[in-house]
């Protein structure tokens, strides 16, 4: 059974060196009078979060990873045994804590849902119809209380979050542009995703000129990924009763200290609301954003660019290529497609 071990803590950007694959036993069968489930996993989920639970100390909501055990996440699998009476052999299911491994024996089945609809891309299940679906649909619908004609602002547009969120706030009848960290992620972002406008922050060295110059009037929504400089600079280019959705802050998630921002006056100034928020609280929302979003994929109204990194040994790599903006859309990695 070949895994992807967390080695130990983590200060400053991970590394691939902080993780290690190695190869150990595992019976393929669930023992006798048990009610685990043996899966076989099959694609897992690359989050900018699993950055802060290679930290000794994080949020009540999470724990942090042991070291010498494998790295955990969301992911997609196939039950391979069963002794649970919910789940049978050969029923697909994703996940919030997909060990990565080749195969897993649980009796953590709180955590697995079935996957009823087969037709899309079963990676889909570790992005669009997995978690970062539910942080963008009740991020931009319920958390940012849109209205047809607002100017919405995202950063980190082409990821896995922002890219949805760009999509359901033009489909909602917004104005969107977003910001990302390279030319060919702005051409998406313009060409594939939909969005009015979009950016190369790593071009700007004023970002408030920049937003200054895609928001004339000001922005009303800023869906918040990255924070930092980022976030101070739309602070003063927010409009009275503008509305931010704290999602992330990616940029600061690998600094000892968190940077100051400057601005926050203008939180008063223009009365925003900043709202922080988590998708772990919204996943009540699944059976809307699945209705939703099922037949936007069929339809082509919705489209989702993944990132696809082969075999458990590329995992480490393709996580810590998210703190380098080396991912083009949701990065997943493949264990196995079947
Ligand atoms: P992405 O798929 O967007 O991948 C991360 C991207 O962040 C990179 O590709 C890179 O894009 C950008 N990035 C990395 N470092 C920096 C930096 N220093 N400054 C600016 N941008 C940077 O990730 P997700 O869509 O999965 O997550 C986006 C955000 O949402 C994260 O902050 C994450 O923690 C948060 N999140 C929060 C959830 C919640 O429940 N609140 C749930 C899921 C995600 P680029 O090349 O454009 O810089």
């Amino acid at each position: 059974n070949k895994q992807v071990i967390f080695k130990d803590y983590v200060t400053g950007f991970p590394k691939e060196s902080d993780m290690y694959v190695t190869t150990s036993t595992i019976k393929l069968k669930v023992p006798e009078d048990s009610n685990a489930v043996l899966l076989k996993n099959l694609y897992l989920s690359c989050d900018p979060v699993m950055r802060i639970l290679m930290q000794p100390v994080v949020p009540s909501d999470f724990s942090s990873y042991t070291p010498g055990s494998p790295l955990n996440g969301y992911g997609v699998a196939k039950v391979l045994d069963s002794g649970h009476p919910d789940f049978k052999v050969g029923d697909l299911v994703w996940g919030a804590n997909t060990r990565w491994e080749e195969y897993s024996l649980t009796t953590a089945t709180e955590s697995l849902k079935k996957i009823k609809h087969t037709d899309v891309p079963l990676s889909y299940y570790t992005g669009l119809l997995g978690m970062p679906g539910v942080t963008a649909y009740a991020g931009f619908h319920e958390v940012c209380s849109p209205k047809k004609g607002e100017y919405v602002f995202v950063s980190a547009a082409s990821g896995a979050v922002g890219q949805l969120v760009g999509q359901f706030a033009k489909l909602f009848g917004c104005y969107v542009v977003g910001s990302a960290g390279s030319k060919e992620k702005v051409d998406l972002l313009k060409n594939k995703f939909g969005f009015d406008d979009a950016f190369n922050y790593n071009e700007e060295h004023d970002l408030d000129a920049a937003l200054k110059r895609y928001f004339p009037e000001g922005i009303d929504i800023y869906f918040e990924n990255v924070g930092g400089k980022m976030l101070d600079a739309v602070l003063l280019n927010m409009r009275t009763h503008g509305r931010v959705a704290v999602c992330g802050m990616i940029s600061q998630y690998n600094l000892d200290q968190t940077e100051g921002v400057k601005n926050l006056m203008h939180l008063i100034f223009k009365r925003i609301h900043v709202t922080g928020f988590s998708s772990l609280d919204y996943h009540h929302l699944y059976p809307k954003l699945l209705d939703t979003v099922l037949p936007y994929i069929k339809e082509g109204k919705i489209v989702y660019v993944e990132d696809i990194a082969e075999g458990l040994e590329s995992g480490p790599a393709a996580l810590v290529g998210l703190f380098k903006g080396r991912n083009k859309g949701k990065q997943v990695v493949v264990v196995a497609r079947e």
